[in-house]
């Protein structure tokens, strides 16, 4: 029963290093945001201990009555927030998702096809060193050329030409809304099923502030720690017709025993997703994201040579495009990184420069929505990138102005003396 600082002095030094970070610094990955107190405490519980491989009501391990309660839950508020016919709360993580969608959805060696990698796909939407890859025959669509949006035309195109048994739409790096009922006709017409990855939208589809997937497609996959802002995970729902099938790809086709722990923070999460405050938090995240965009598109930016991809956004984060600039992606996350704010690196289509460097850079702005920013921090924090971007940025100056920001929003207060 000793605390941590007792029996394990360095780690213990770890989380306190990571709660000083995230307290000081400003969080801009677009992937990332802070858990409430109520889903650390979740996660921190004795759930941890539990084993219970199987489905509320059908487990292959005594004890569950507990833990049945709170899958039951996190199941069936997923369904209400999403209008789903069935959930299933058990994936690890997104990539474990994912998988059990594709073995689900496909057998191995079928065609799969989804956005280009290099274009704003993900690694688990048939990257060729990942499992969707090796497993399946991956082919994928590109945006326009010109316009670096999806293109309805390009995808109907590259759909008739490859006839996949799965035509996935969803985006780790996009900053536009998508048109799910022609995603819908386009698989019809080659007689694929739809598989979309929200992962990256689900805290606005949860709030009707992006077009909601689940009407259209037969299967739709989500992290739930992103825009959703629950615990570092995944969930899967489907039409009725899918539902054994997902089920039984999960488990036991993919995993074990599910994290209860886990599983119960996301109920935890999906019931603050359903309240006003959440809503409101989703629209200072747009709110946030445009005006950084709307600021990186003013003329002393963009004389350096900066764009922002698409002329603007509709989401949560802003990709900035450095093909014609004097600095590279990883100069800038460095440059920011010394201002006291965390952005990645990410490649732009057609990027000239090595996956490593990239000549783009992805902000997101949920994590700081929900530590509690609007519009005028949101400027603030539009003004000090604009400051990075420019020749000759003040890096003292531009620190101390974050500093002041993250001074003014407290994160996790006290949670030292938990
Ligand atoms: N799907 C999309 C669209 C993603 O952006 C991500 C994460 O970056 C994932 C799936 C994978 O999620 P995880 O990192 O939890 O495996």
């Amino acid at each position: 029963n000793s605390p941590l600082s007792e029996t394990d002095p360095e780690i213990a030094a770890v989380l306190a290093a990571e709660l000083d970070r995230q307290r000081h610094t400003l969080e801009m990955i677009a992937s990332e945001n802070f858990v409430s107190r109520g889903i650390l405490q979740t996660q921190g519980s004795v759930l941890t201990n539990k084993y219970a491989e199987g489905y509320p009501g059908k487990r292959y391990y005594g004890g569950c009555e507990a833990v049945d309660v709170a899958e039951n839950l996190a199941r069936d508020r997923a369904k209400a927030l999403f209008g789903a016919d069935h959930a299933n709360v058990q994936p690890h993580s997104g990539a474990s998702a994912n998988a059990a969608v594709l073995m689900a959805l496909a057998n191995p060696g079928d065609r799969i096809l989804g956005l280009e990698l290099a274009h704003g796909g993900h690694l688990t939407h048939g990257m060729r060193l990942n499992f969707s890859g090796k497993m399946y025959e991956a082919h994928a669509y590109e945006l326009h050329p010109e316009t670096f949006l999806i293109d309805m035309d390009i995808v109907r195109k590259r759909a008739h030409e490859v006839k996949p048994a799965v035509l996935i739409a969803g985006w780790s790096a996009y900053t536009r809304k998508l048109d799910f009922a022609e995603f819908r006709k386009i698989a019809d017409e080659v007689g694929a099923k739809l598989w979309v990855d929200m992962a990256h939208f689900a805290g606005m589809v949860a709030t009707g502030l992006y077009p909601n997937p689940v009407p259209y497609a037969d299967v739709v996959s989500t992290t739930v720690h992103k825009t959703l802002a629950g615990p570092r995970s995944g969930l899967i729902l489907c039409k009725e017709e899918y539902a054994k099938k997902i089920d039984s790809a999960v488990f036991p086709g993919q995993q074990g025993g599910p994290l209860m722990h886990v599983v119960a923070g996301k109920a935890v999460a999906f019931k603050a997703a359903m309240t006003d405050e959440f809503k409101d938090r989703q629209k200072r995240t747009l709110e946030g994201a445009a005006i950084i965009a709307n600021r990186l598109m003013q003329s002393d930016v963009t004389s350096n040579g900066v764009q922002v991809l698409t002329g603007g956004t509709e989401v949560h984060m802003v990709l900035v495009d450095l093909r014609n600039a004097p600095i590279n992606g990883q100069e800038t996350e460095d440059l920011l990184h010394e201002v006291g704010i965390t952005v990645n690196r990410n490649s732009v289509p057609n990027d000239p420069r090595p996956p490593m460097v990239t000549s783009g850079v992805r902000i997101g702005t949920p994590a700081l929505a929900t530590r509690g920013f609007g519009a005028e921090q949101f400027t603030e924090v539009a003004e000090i990138i604009a400051g990075v971007l420019v020749p000759n940025p003040d890096i003292a100056a531009l620190r101390a102005r974050t500093r002041k920001l993250t001074e003014a929003f407290p994160l996790y207060s006290g949670l030292e003396n938990w």
